[in-house]
C-alpha cells in the first residue's frame, strides 16, 4: 500500500446498492486501498447496520427499492449519530437535478455510473481526507468507535451476541459476537434469518421459530433456553431473549436479541454438581442424589403401579478396618466394596430376562453405609435377589496394603408401596430393616415388612433343599394325558415334576421351577427331568403299550444354554426314541429377546425332528411373528381363555381365532385345564386337535399312566 492511502488503513466503508455487480466491483477497488468494506443490498438496511457500526464513510446508490439513497441520507442526517458521517451518493444520472438533492440531502459527494474503479477509490480518498482533517468530526468518530470497540470487547467477554430483525423484510443484522456464537463466518449476507435457525439445534428450532413469528405478529416479547449446533457440530448452551420495538425511524416493528453463550457456565455448573452430588472416594452418587433418584423413583412407581424396592446396606465390621489399617486403607475399600456392588446391582434378573437398572441407582450415603434403588422388579423377590447379589459380591476377599480382607454387608429392604408412601418413610424402613438383619447377622437380609422375611425364608429353605432333592430322590414325574378330539385316544402324556419335600412337604412346580431357575439348579434338574421322562417312554414301548409321545417342559433359560440340543439327542439316543416320540415345551419368556442361542437350539430339534410346542399361549407377549419366525408346530391355549369359556365372549372369540390362525399357519392346537364337557364340546367344535385337562385326566404317576394305556389297549377304537 501506497504512503498515499497509508491512513486509509483500518478505515470502514459501508456501501449500499441493490446492484451486486456494483457492489463487488466497489469493493474491490476500496478494498485494493486498503479499506474495510461493509455492504447492504437496501438503503433501511444500511441504516440500521451504520445505528450498530458507525462507518468512516457511507456510499449510498441513488436508485434503491425501498429507501433510495437520497432518502437514507436525509433520515441519516436527522439522527443524532448519523449527522456526521460523510456519505457519497452513486448516480447513473449526471443531471443537475438528482446531483442537487442529494446534496440537499445532506450528500458529501457523488460518483456516477457506470462506475470507474479509480475515480471511485480517488473521490472516497478525497472525502476521507477532508473529513480526517475535521478534527472535531473525527474526535467524535474515535469516540464512538472506541464505545463501540469497548461494547464490543464487553459483550466478548461476556459472550453476549445481539442481532435485529425487520419481519416485514426479514432482514437481520448480527453483531460480531452473534458470528462466534453461532459459529458463523462474517460474510455479506451470512445474517440471515434461516442463518440464525439454521444454527439452533434441530430439536429446539420449532419453538424459537414459534417464538420468533410470535414476536413479529403479536409484538410478544419472548426469552428462551436452547441449544445451537455450531458448525464444527459442537453444542452450545445459549440463553436467548427478544423484545418487539418500534423502529428507531418510524416505521416497521423491529424485533431486537441477545444471545448469552452459557456453555461455559454450564459446564462449571455441571462440575458444580458433580462434586455436589457425588461421593469424593467412591464416585458413587451421594445422599443428595440419592434422594432426588428415590423420589423420581417413586414418582414413576406410582404412574406405572411398579413396585420400587430400597436397599439399605451397610458393611459389618467396618469401623475396624479403619482402626487397625487406618483410613488410607478404609477408603481402598469403600472403593473396592462401591466396586463390587455395581456389578451387582445393574441387572435385576427375572425367569427368562435381564433388566438392566439405571446405572446411578448405587448411592454411597456417608461412611460405611450405601443403598440401591431398584425400579425394575416385577416381584419382591427381586429385591432379595439382589441382596444375595451383593453378599456374593462381597464374599471373595479384598487385598488392601498387602492384607487380605474379608467383608460382608447387612442389607435391610424395604418396598414401594407396601412400606411407605414416601422417600423419607421408605428410607426409615429400609435402615430399621437393616438393624434388625445386623441384630441377627452378620451377612444377612431382611425385609421391613415380616411377611416378606417369611416368604425369604421359604425361598432360602426351597433353595437349600431343592439341592439335596436330586439326589434323594425325592422329585418325580407325574404324566397327564393329551386326548385326540378326532380318536378320543391318549395321544400324548405331559410330563410334569412333583417334589415330595422331606422337611417342606409337597412342593409345587410353580413355586420351585422359580428357584431352580435363579439359582441355577434349572440345568441339571431339566436333564434329569429330560432324561426320566424319555426312560419312561422306552420302559412302555417296551412293555407294548400303545405308541404315544411325551412331552416335556423346558425353561427358557435351558434353551439359552449352549447345547441344549446337544443334550436332547443324547436323551433320544440313549433310550432308542424317535425324534417325533418327544416334543418339547416352551414359554413366550424364550422366545423373547431374539437370543441367537435359542434360535438356534430350536434350528437344531426342529431339523431332528423334535416336536416344538408353545405353551401358555395368550397369556405372555403373543406376538404373532414369534409364530412365523421360530420353527414351532404346536399352540397350547392357556388354561385361562378355557375356564372363560361360555362365560366370557372374548375367550371364546380368541379361542376361535387362535384356532383359525394355527390352521392358516399349519400348526395344530391344544387347548389346555380343559374341566367340564360344555368347554370340551365348544373346543371340539372350535376345531381344537388336542385337548387336556382334570375332565380326560388328572395329572398321576407312571405306574397310573400304565394302567389307563393297559386299558386303552384291550379296547381299540374307543
Ligand atoms: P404348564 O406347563 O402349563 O402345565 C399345566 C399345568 O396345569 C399343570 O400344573 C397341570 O397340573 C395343570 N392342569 C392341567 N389340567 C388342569 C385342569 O383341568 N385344571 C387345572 N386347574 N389345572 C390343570 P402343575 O403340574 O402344577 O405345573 C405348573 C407349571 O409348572 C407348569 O405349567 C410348568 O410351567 C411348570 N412345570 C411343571 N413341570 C415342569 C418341568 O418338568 N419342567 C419345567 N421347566 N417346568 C415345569
Ligand atoms: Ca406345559
Ligand atoms: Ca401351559
Amino acid at each position: 500500500m501506497s504512503d498515499l492511502n497509508s491512513f486509509l488503513r483500518g478505515k470502514r466503508v459501508r456501501i449500499a446498492d441493490d446492484d451486486p455487480v456494483i457492489r463487488s466491483v466497489a469493493c474491490a477497488a476500496l478494498e485494493a486501498i486498503g479499506l474495510e468494506v461493509d455492504e447492504s443490498p437496501d438503503g433501511e438496511h444500511a441504516l440500521r447496520a451504520l445505528e450498530l457500526q458507525p462507518p468512516d464513510l457511507l456510499v449510498l446508490d441513488v436508485e434503491m427499492p425501498g429507501a433510495d439513497g437520497i432518502t437514507c441520507c436525509r433520515r441519516l442526517r436527522q439522527t443524532a449519530w448519523g449527522a456526521e458521517i460523510p456519505v457519497m451518493v452513486l448516480t447513473g444520472h449526471s443531471d443537475g437535478e438528482t446531483i442537487e438533492s442529494a446534496f440537499e440531502a445532506g450528500a458529501t459527494d457523488f460518483v456516477t455510473k457506470p462506475l470507474d474503479p479509480q475515480l471511485l477509490q480517488h473521490r472516497v480518498r478525497f472525502v476521507l481526507q477532508s473529513s480526517d482533517a475535521a478534527s472535531g468530526l473525527r474526535r467524535t468518530l474515535d469516540e464512538l468507535r472506541h464505545s463501540q470497540h469497548r461494547l464490543a470487547t464487553a459483550q466478548h467477554m461476556a459472550s453476549l451476541g445481539n442481532w435485529e430483525w425487520t419481519p416485514d423484510s426479514g432482514e437481520m443484522l448480527w453483531s460480531e459476537e452473534m458470528y462466534r456464537i453461532l459459529g458463523a463466518v462474517a460474510a455479506p449476507g451470512a445474517a440471515t434469518y434461516e442463518a440464525l435457525m439454521a444454527a439452533v439445534h434441530p430439536e429446539d428450532r420449532a419453538e424459537l421459530e414459534n417464538a420468533m413469528q410470535r414476536a413479529a405478529l403479536e409484538g410478544k416479547s419472548w426469552s428462551l433456553d436452547h441449544r445451537i449446533v455450531a458448525r464444527d457440530g459442537e453444542e452450545r448452551f445459549v440463553h436467548h431473549q427478544a423484545i418487539v420495538r418500534a423502529d428507531a425511524l418510524g416505521e416497521a416493528e423491529r424485533v431486537a436479541g441477545i444471545i448469552q453463550d452459557l456453555t461455559e457456565r454450564r459446564r462449571a455448573e455441571e462440575e458444580i454438581r458433580y462434586l455436589s452430588y457425588y461421593d469424593a472416594i467412591t464416585g458413587l452418587p451421594n445422599r443428595r442424589m440419592f434422594e432426588e433418584t428415590l423420589r423420581h423413583g417413586l414418582v414413576q412407581a406410582r404412574r406405572h403401579e411398579r413396585i420400587l424396592g430400597l436397599l439399605f446396606i451397610d458393611l459389618d465390621r467396618f469401623k475396624r478396618v479403619n482402626e487397625t489399617l487406618g483410613r488410607m486403607a478404609g477408603d481402598e475399600l469403600l472403593q473396592g466394596v462401591a466396586g463390587r456392588l455395581q456389578e451387582s446391582v445393574r441387572t435385576t434378573d427375572h425367569v427368562g430376562t435381564r433388566r438392566q437398572e439405571r446405572p446411578d441407582n448405587l448411592s454411597r450415603m456417608g461412611s460405611d453405609e450405601f443403598t440401591v434403588v431398584l425400579t425394575e422388579l416385577r416381584s419382591p423377590d427381586d429385591a432379595s435377589l439382589v441382596a444375595h447379589r451383593v453378599q456374593e459380591a462381597l464374599k471373595v476377599a479384598f487385598h488392601i496394603g498387602g492384607q487380605e480382607i474379608f467383608m460382608s454387608a447387612s442389607v435391610g429392604i424395604a418396598l414401594f408401596p407396601s412400606d411407605g408412601p414416601d422417600a423419607e418413610t421408605m428410607l426409615a424402613r429400609a435402615n430399621t430393616a437393616m438393624h434388625h438383619a445386623k441384630s441377627e447377622g452378620p451377612g444377612l437380609y431382611r425385609f421391613f415388612n415380616a411377611s416378606m422375611n417369611v416368604r425369604a425364608m421359604r425361598n432360602l429353605q426351597l433353595e437349600a433343599g431343592l439341592r439335596k432333592a436330586l439326589e434323594r430322590d425325592e422329585i418325580v414325574l407325574h404324566y397327564q394325558p393329551l386326548h385326540s378330539v378326532a380318536t378320543g385316544q391318549v395321544t400324548e402324556l405331559e410330563a410334569l415334576a412333583r417334589w415330595n419335600s422331606e422337611e417342606l412337604g409337597a412342593v409345587t412346580p410353580a413355586e420351585f421351577i422359580p428357584i431352580a431357575e435363579e439359582t441355577g439348579l434349572i440345568e441339571p434338574l431339566g436333564e434329569w427331568i429330560l432324561r426320566t421322562a424319555c426312560a419312561q417312554l422306552q420302559q412302555w414301548r417296551r412293555a407294548g403299550l400303545p405308541p404315544v409321545r411325551v412331552a416335556v417342559n423346558v425353561s427358557s433359560l435351558q434353551f439359552r444354554e449352549q447345547g441344549m440340543a446337544e443334550m436332547v439327542r443324547r436323551a433320544l439316543r440313549d433310550f432308542e426314541l424317535d425324534p417325533a416320540d418327544l416334543r418339547l415345551e416352551l414359554t413366550e419368556s424364550a422366545l423373547f429377546g431374539d437370543d441367537p442361542n435359542v434360535i438356534q437350539a430350536m434350528r437344531a430339534l426342529k431339523e431332528l425332528g423334535v416336536g416344538l410346542a408353545l405353551d401358555d399361549f395368550g397369556t405372555g407377549y403373543s406376538s404373532l411373528s414369534y409364530l412365523v419366525r421360530f420353527p414351532i408346530d404346536t399352540i397350547k391355549i392357556d388354561r385361562s381363555f378355557v375356564t372363560n369359556v361360555g362365560a366370557d365372549p372374548q375367550a371364546d372369540a380368541m379361542i376361535a381365532a387362535v384356532v383359525g390362525m394355527a390352521r392358516r399357519l399349519g400348526l395344530t392346537v391344544t387347548a389346555e385345564g380343559v374341566e367340564t364337557a360344555e368347554q370340551k364340546a365348544f373346543l371340539g367344535a372350535e376345531g381344537c386337535d388336542t385337548l387336556q385337562g382334570y375332565l380326560l385326566g388328572r395329572p398321576v404317576d407312571a405306574a397310573a399312566i400304565t394302567e389307563i394305556l393297559r386299558a386303552a389297549a384291550q379296547t381299540p377304537g374307543s
